[in-house]
């Protein structure tokens, strides 16, 4: 019964579970549209961009300390300067020179220089008129990171200068040097189109930042209230992926913290470590690498470690040596993690699979994004928006990750509970049937115990009829039938107590059968026994009160105890006893057997116990009178 109900829950949690599976691959398959359609938007968007770029065009020259100066820049000779294949030159604590000439425009609509790397620390532009014969600069314009935000001369995120008006070709000169990588995409606009362009592409960049924000803030808020930490690292991690992106594409500097350089020197390598940070550690407790992958464990604690040591030495060590260390720690940290969630989705974690997913999206855009900024692929298609479709990709991806384990958990939590419902409803009834078990112990125990004591109780009472047996036994005399002398030691003293305290007469009278030795010799020992049942039938017959008491004293010796009895009562009482014995006679086996007895009577109302013996010898003196008398008679006296 139980197990079947067991049964029936296992099959309502697998319900639930494949049913969350299939779901999940719903939802997933929403999440690839949802990157798609992304996808197109921002393709789209490049579509308007037709700004030419100049990059080709331009001339680089790497500038030695010597060289560091515009006048003799200037005078270099077109030997000195060199044609670029693409944007990237790597890192390098030198200054890099770019000289491209711009045509005089057909139009006469202003027209913009941009450098589409924001995080350059020098740029310094000139433009020079050199059709002259002496150059002439027309402007002179610094900017990059390395100027305050606020003091730059166009207000804006990306590094835009404006073009002078001239009717003759003007050359510009490029400064860059910068800790970071020197990527110098040169492009020229004309103001209007570059307006144009950046409102449409704000559109993008606004979806983006205003998703990731919300998924932050949501997954913020989640945690506040259900102090999941899950969420907090989730909520970290794209919060952080955001900063980074925010602040290599200049929008963090111009509207977070426009004043503080030493800030945005540091923003992106601190974010990207955090980012880091948060995302391993997002991967561990989403897996749970703790428990269930140990072995795995030593990594991400070897990533946690890595990366606050970074952040530590970020303050020592000098940023050009922090950025090289950054991309070896990123790449290693990546693929630690990436690798792990693989390793766990092919063992049949359904949160790592779509963990999984979410990476290999970062992966690739991160891939086609270096790939497009390096020229080695063309895509007609700004590389730092294919990195955020993928972000925002990876972000959902992770949020139905968390989703799923939030699932797992809940059935996980359901099962317990009614585990626990099960576990206490076994409880009860073990503790019913405990009690059920000492009730039945209690009462046959008290049964059993009754049984005994009621044999007990028989055993007793058996074994008292047994003493009364044995203690009539041991007072009766077995010739005679009646009280023998041991009786007849404790029935004096009982009767000579009641003598004192009722103030009564005690009458005692010894008798003693006369020549009895004779009937022995003349009849044989057997004769004298009969003569002596004889004589006790006599005694028996006369003394009739239940209150006297006769008995053997011993041989052919009585005496006869009578309570409440005066001389004279006593005195016939036994006068009758001598005649009847005198008359009666026995027949013993044809021959007739005649005795006679001798009697001392007398009694006493008793003072003190000693009185009792004393009365005994008196009424035995007596006796020995009577016999002295000449025998056959009663001798009776006051004592
Ligand atoms: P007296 O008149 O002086 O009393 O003489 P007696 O022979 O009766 O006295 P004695 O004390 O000399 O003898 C008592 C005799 O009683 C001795 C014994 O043979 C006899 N006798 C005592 N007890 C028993 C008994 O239980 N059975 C029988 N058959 N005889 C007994
Ligand atoms: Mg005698
Ligand atoms: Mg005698």
């Amino acid at each position: 019964m139980s197990n079947n109900k067991a049964n029936a829950i296992d099959d309502a949690n697998l319900t639930d579970a494949t049913a969350s599976n299939r779901n999940g691959l719903w939802v997933g398959l929403l999440i690839l549209l949802i990157g798609v359609t992304l996808f197109i938007l921002v393709y789209s968007l490049s579509g308007q961009r037709e700004a030419p770029l100049i990059s080709k065009e331009a001339k680089l020259h790497i500038a030695s300390n010597t060289t560091d100066n515009i006048q003799k820049v200037m005078q270099f000779p077109d030997t000195q300067w060199q044609s670029i294949e693409n944007s990237n030159f790597g890192i390098s604590p030198e200054a890099h020179w770019f000289k491209v000439d711009i045509t005089p425009s057909t139009t006469d609509d202003p027209r913009l220089i941009e450098v589409s790397y924001a995080t350059l620390d020098f740029v310094d532009v000139w433009f020079v008129d050199q059709t002259q014969e002496q150059a002439v600069i027309l402007s002179q314009i610094k900017s990059g990171d390395n100027l305050a935000f606020n003091k730059r001369e166009i207000s804006h995120d990306q590094l835009v200068f404006a073009v002078p008006d001239s009717a003759f070709t003007i050359s510009l000169y490029l400064r860059v040097k910068t800790q970071g990588i020197i990527m110098v995409p040169i492009k020229l606009w004309k103001e209007e189109q570059y307006i144009q362009f950046i409102g449409s592409h704000r559109i993008f960049i606004g979806i983006f930042y205003g998703f990731m924000a919300a998924m932050g803030l949501i997954n913020l808020f989640l945690f506040v209230t259900s102090r999941n930490v899950s969420t907090l690292l989730y909520a970290g991690y794209v919060i952080c992926l955001s900063l980074l992106l925010a602040s290599s594409q200049g929008l963090a500097y111009r509207f977070l913290w426009p004043e503080s350089v030493l800030f945005q020197k540091y923003s992106s390598l601190v974010f990207a470590a955090l980012m880091v940070y948060f995302s391993s550690a997002f991967t561990a407790k989403l897996l749970d690498i703790k428990y269930k992958f140990t072995p795995l464990r030593k990594f991400y604690n070897a990533i946690s470690i890595a990366i606050f040591l970074y952040i530590a030495c970020l303050f020592i060590l000098p940023i050009s040596v922090m950025l090289l260390l950054l991309i070896p720690m990123v790449l290693i940290a990546f693929f630690v993690v990436f690798l792990t969630t693989i390793y766990i989705a092919f063992k049949g974690r359904t949160v790592a699979n779509y963990l999984s997913v979410a990476r290999c999206s970062l992966l690739l855009s991160a891939l086609f994004s270096i790939a497009g900024s390096n020229g080695w692929i063309s895509i007609n298609l700004d590389p730092i928006y294919l990195l955020m479709v993928g972000a925002v990709i990876e972000a959902l991806f992770m949020a139905l990750a968390l989703a799923m384990r939030f699932n797992t958990q809940r059935l996980a939590a359901k099962r317990a509970y009614i585990k626990a419902g099960e576990n206490k409803q076994k409880t009860m009834q073990a503790k019913e049937d405990l009690m059920r078990l000492q009730k039945d112990t209690k009462e046959r125990l008290e049964s059993a115990v009754g049984e005994r004591s009621y044999e007990l109780e028989i055993a007793i009472r058996e074994l008292n009829e047994a003493n009364h047996e044995l203690e009539r036994k041991s007072s009766i005399d077995a010739l005679t039938g009646i009280a023998n002398r041991r009786l007849y030691d404790k029935k004096i003293l009982t009767e000579a107590r009641r003598s004192r305290r009722e103030k009564t007469p005690l009458a005692i009278a010894m008798i003693d059968i006369d020549h009895f030795k004779s009937v022995n010799d003349t009849y044989g020992h057997q004769a004298g026994d009969e003569a002596l049942k004889h004589f006790t039938g006599i005694l028996n017959q006369c003394i009739k009160r239940p209150s006297d008491t006769i008995c053997r004293y011993g041989g052919e010796e009585f005496v006869v105890i009578l309570p409440n009895t005066d001389l004279d009562g006593a005195a016939a009482l036994m006068e009758n006893v001598r005649l009847i014995t005198e008359v009666s006679q026995l027949d013993f086996e044809g021959d007739l057997i005649k005795f006679t007895a001798s009697i001392g009577v007398s009694t006493r109302i008793i003072a003190t116990d000693a009185e009792s013996e004393l009365l005994h010898a008196f009424a035995d003196k007596l006796l020995y009178k009577a016999k002295k008398a000449g025998r056959n008679k009663v001798m009776s006296a006051e004592f």
